[in-house]
């Protein structure tokens, strides 16, 4: 059997890490049995959705070089791939499970609702529907349809016993049937609920395997009665365990925490937020980090996927991200960093531009961070912190240094290997090395105690502002 895997995000707008930690466990896996990845479009909750959030769907899919199989642009024949198109064939299954007397009509209004409700809450009990609807006659029934009452559709509950449901990472779980809730079907408005939907999709799409939050566990006894309704295979479900935010909680956008896209415009590489995430609940066999495309398909492994939830750590993505850009050919690297670099460079040459972003390609965690860590080639006035102050006052060869230096670099030809003489020069008649010959002509000129090669600094700061900064 053709493996078949889908995403299917509610289109709200932006995707969250945990979502797309999702996706890529699903790519993997379609990928790696060579089967296919299906995008499917969630979107029965109208109130939720935000305009153009299917492109931005298709953007962020496109940026992590995940190749749709399947989707609202490219149909296979399992059409349409939105779900609010589909609503023609929610109804047709949905009536197909009153006649095999699985669901009922329910024609109960807010009023009585709230009363049930509240009859519940006074008791602390969980709200249960309580089935009056299901013991209609079929006259009645009929008359308040042809009334033109409104109805949604409800599922109906086994009373009594248990319903296994098997999961491939969290096995076989028990869930008394005593507590499911004769849900919702089909809304009045004639849209499915989640919880209909994606079981009659994930069946016409034939899914086979599904993977999703772990949030969905429970609910998956509720799935499998409606299989079992239908007389129709089950897929296998792989719940994954939820990310957690750097504070405990749910990542969620409300508490600002990073979307994809948020973090692409700080400067991460797409490649390396893709393999970063998917080491989150998820761990090879081998001790291997830095992964390719090609090497997470081959190494992933559902059965790895981990049972606790994970933390998500904007440290550790920074190494992942720092590791993609030390690796790229330099052409490439220029071309993207440049995107971030913002400064004022109109009267500086492409060379000198080009070397004072390539310094500093080792040394990047993100994007962005190049403004921020070039700044002293930009002031006038640097700024020289207390612990640089300190090592400076630590020794007076300190300042024999920077004027032995300053006497040495005034009538060089101004390049690298001149630099790095001047260098060398201070080394000799003064008998330093180390730490205290570099550090203080560091410190005296760029501000800073740790950067790029120090003669490729001094050569990009220029001679007249290091003598000046050295005097
Ligand atoms: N639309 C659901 C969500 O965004 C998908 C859950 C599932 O994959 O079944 O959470």
């Amino acid at each position: 059997m053709k493996v078949r895997t889908r995403f299917a995000p509610s289109p709200t707008g932006y995707m969250h890490i945990g979502n797309l930690r999702t996706a890529i466990f699903e790519y993997l896996l379609a990928r790696k049995y060579d089967g296919s990845f299906i995008l499917r479009i969630e979107d029965t909750d109208q109130t939720r959705e935000v305009e153009g959030a299917i492109d931005f769907i298709y953007k962020t899919l496109e940026l992590c070089g995940f190749k749709i199989d399947e989707g609202p642009n490219n149909d296979k024949g399992y059409g349409p791939y939105i779900q609010s198109e589909r609503k023609e064939i929610y109804k047709k299954y949905a009536e197909e499970l009153v006649e095999k007397g699985k669901a009922y009509y329910c024609f109960c209004s807010e009023e009585e609702l709230n009363t049930m409700r509240e009859r519940a809450n006074a008791r602390h009990k969980p709200f249960l529907y309580d089935g009056r609807c299901s013991r209609l006659s079929k006259e009645k029934i009929k008359e308040n349809l042809d009334k033109g009452i409104p109805y949604v559709i409800r599922q109906k509950m086994p009373k009594t016993g248990v319903t296994v449901v098997e999961d491939l990472i969290y096995g076989k779980i028990k869930i008394d049937n005593s507590i499911l809730d004769d849900q919702i079907l089909l809304k009045s408005d004639g849209f499915p609920t989640y919880n209909f939907a994606n079981v009659i999709d994930d069946h016409l799409m034939e899914i086979t395997h599904v993977i999703r939050g772990k949030e969905y566990l429970d609910q998956t006894a509720k799935y499998n009665l409606l299989y079992e309704a239908f007389g129709w295979e089950k897929p296998t479900y792989i719940h994954v365990a939820m990310v957690l935010g750097e504070d405990g909680n749910k990542l969620s956008k409300r508490n600002g925490d990073a979307s994809f896209m948020d973090l692409y415009n700080e400067g991460y590489i797409p490649a390396a937020i893709v393999n970063y995430l998917s080491l989150l609940g998820w761990s090879p066999a081998s001790n291997q980090e830095v992964f390719t495309m090609d090497e997470l398909i081959s190494n992933f492994d559902e059965s790895r996927i981990s049972k606790s939830s994970s933390q998500y750590d904007v440290k550790k993505l920074q190494w992942f991200n720092h590791q993609y850009i030390k690796n790229m050919p330099d052409e490439e690297y220029l071309n993207w960093i440049k995107k971030y670099f913002t400064r004022d460079v109109s009267d500086k040459s492409g060379y000198w531009v080009d070397k004072l972003l390539l310094i500093y390609k080792d040394h990047l965690n993100y994007g962005k961070e190049i403004d921020t860590l070039t700044e002293n080639f930009f002031v006038k006035d640097i700024n020289i912190d207390e612990e640089a102050k300190e090592f400076m006052a630590s020794d007076p060869k300190t300042l024999e240094v920077t004027e032995c230096f300053c006497k040495e670099i005034e009538n060089i030809e101004w390049n690298v290997d001149a630099i790095n003489n001047a260098i060398n020069n201070v080394k000799n008649n003064l008998n330093v090395k180390g730490k205290l010959l570099y550090m203080p002509i560091r410190i005296k000129a760029s501000g800073l105690m740790h950067g790029p090669e120090l003669a490729d600094t001094i050569y990009l700061i220029g001679r007249d502002t290091v003598i000046e900064r050295l005097k």
